[in-house]
């Protein structure tokens, strides 16, 4: 796997070094000699990771860092602050800014190419979402998204025989967090798949299993494949630490942890998980809101048209009819005129609710205008789709449709038409079938309404 890394120190040196050993192990480097350029060439060139000096004139690394972090257009990219000190303070002090790691000069190799590593590929994650975000963005159909960045309580699991330093953790994360822990491994594997935890923390000197198996284990699990993983190493253990980055955990804390980096580090993890989940979910629910019609649920003409050629397609290509009913509610002007608009509207929702109840999953049912309704029937021939178009024009007349609340109830009759792929002519399209049953709806309407009509074409 290959990833572009941004390089950013003041002194050319430093950069050079760095970019020699990432281009040794095939990384694209780029790079930048203060934080103003830093913050240019990473809303242009947006490369998959980005390791920062903290001492630099003008812009510093953690004010470039929070810039960076603050900007929607960078603020997905993992950010590795580099320093000279190894000083306790200034790793808090980066990983409030939102750095996700700190590395310190002289940079050890394996633990840079590691962390590269690790942090490009959860960024993959994210790219794929924010991809399909643009995607969706470009169609028009997916609305702007606000990410909250507040992260709020969450649940967190600690894996650890070591129960004083379980009782540390505890301490420190208490306030903030609902926790829970366990001393036994194979125990605590079922509770992490049960659990709905927002991070995990695992002590990597676990005794009674290989930690490095029970991080995998929890990676291949449906339930916690997502979830974060904090390990917890002994300082100096760089090969463990290496593995584990490698087989997925996200991040690392070393003993004796810090209360500040453990609570930055932490909060990194759960605000990068939200990030990911407000993605996810209102991409799917913009989308949802894209295809469907709001009052009744069901498809809405859009969608018809992409789906329904796809569906005409298939019945081409295996030889197998589909049918398409129109469907359109008899004199319902009256209906609003005589019991308002409110009650219209309940007599819609009710017809879409009966449409649901008498078609099949593979059929697709869609509010094609006001009170007209469009169903197309895959597999189904002409004799067949009369048969299910009789059945619910009958129960639409004889069932009432209740309105007011239940105050009253009024009759209603509909009118279909019908054709199918059966009796198309040689150039037959999704367009045609339509027009086909729209005129049969015609003359169902022309011929005194509630009744079904095949268009005999
Ligand atoms: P026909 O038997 O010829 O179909 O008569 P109709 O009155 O049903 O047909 P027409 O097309 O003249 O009127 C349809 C009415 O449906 C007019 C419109 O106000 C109403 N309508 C369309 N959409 C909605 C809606 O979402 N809610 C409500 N309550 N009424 C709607
Ligand atoms: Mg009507
Ligand atoms: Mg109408």
């Amino acid at each position: 796997m290959t990833a572009r890394v941004l390089v950013v120190d003041d002194l050319e040196p430093n950069v050079k070094l760095l970019e020699a050993k990432l281009r040794a192990e095939y990384f694209d480097v780029l790079g930048a000699y203060s934080g103003e350029e830093a913050i240019e060439i990473a809303q242009t060139e947006q490369p998959d990771i980005i390791l920062l000096d903290v001492m630099m004139p003008g812009l510093d690394g953690f004010e470039t860092c929070r810039r960076l972090k603050a900007a929607p257009e960078t603020m997905h990219i993992p950010i590795v602050m580099v320093t000279a000190l190894d000083q306790q303070a200034d790793r808090v002090t980066g990983l409030e800014a939102g750095a996700d790691d700190f590395l310190t000069k002289p940079v050890v190799d394996v633990a840079l190419f590691a962390r590269v590593r690790s942090l490009t590929r959860l960024k993959m994650m994210t790219d794929e979402l924010r991809a399909r975000y643009a995607t969706g963005k470009g169609l028009g159909v997916v609305d702007n998204i606000e990410i909250d960045a507040e992260i709020g309580e969450s649940r967190v699991f600690i894996i650890d025989d070591n129960e004083e330093q379980t009782e540390r953790l505890k301490k420190a994360l208490g306030e903030d967090h609902a926790i829970a822990s366990e001393t036994d491994p194979e125990v605590a594997l079922g509770r992490a798949r049960s659990g709905d935890f927002n991070l995990i923390i695992v002590n990597m000197s676990l005794e009674a299993m290989d930690p490095l198996r029970l991080c995998s284990s929890i990676r291949s699990f449906e339930e916690t494949r997502l979830t974060p993983i904090l390990a917890v190493v002994r300082q100096g253990d760089t090969r463990k630490l290496v593995r584990a980055l490698d087989i997925g955990v996200n991040d690392y804390l070393t003993r004796p942890v810090d209360k500040g980096e453990l609570t930055a580090r932490v909060a990194t993890q759960l605000r990068r998980m939200r990030y990911v989940d407000q993605l996810r979910s209102s991409f799917q629910a913009s989308l949802e809101m894209a295809v469907t019609d709001q009052l009744t649920g069901l498809y809405n003409r859009r969608y018809l048209a992409s789906h329904l050629s796809a569906m005409f397609d298939r019945a081409f290509w295996t030889g197998r009819p589909l049918a398409v009913m129109i469907l359109d509610i008899d004199h319902f002007k009256e209906v609003n005129d005589t019991y308002g608009h409110d009650a219209g509207d309940r007599v819609i929702q009710e017809f879409a609710e009966r449409i649901s109840r008498s078609v099949r999953g593979i059929d697709l049912a869609c509010r094609y205008g006001g009170e007209e309704f469009l169903v197309a029937m895959p597999d189904t021939d002409m004799a067949f789709a009369s048969v299910v178009a009789e059945r619910l024009r009958q129960e639409v007349a004889t069932a009432k449709f209740v309105i007011n609340s239940g105050r009253d109830e009024i009759t209603a009759t509909v009118s279909i038409g019908i054709s199918s792929t059966e009796n198309g002519p040689e150039e037959d399209s999704a367009q045609k079938l339509i027009k086909r049953a729209d005129e049969a709806l015609y003359e169902a309407k022309t011929g005194g309404r509630n009744r079904v009509i095949k268009n005999a074409a």
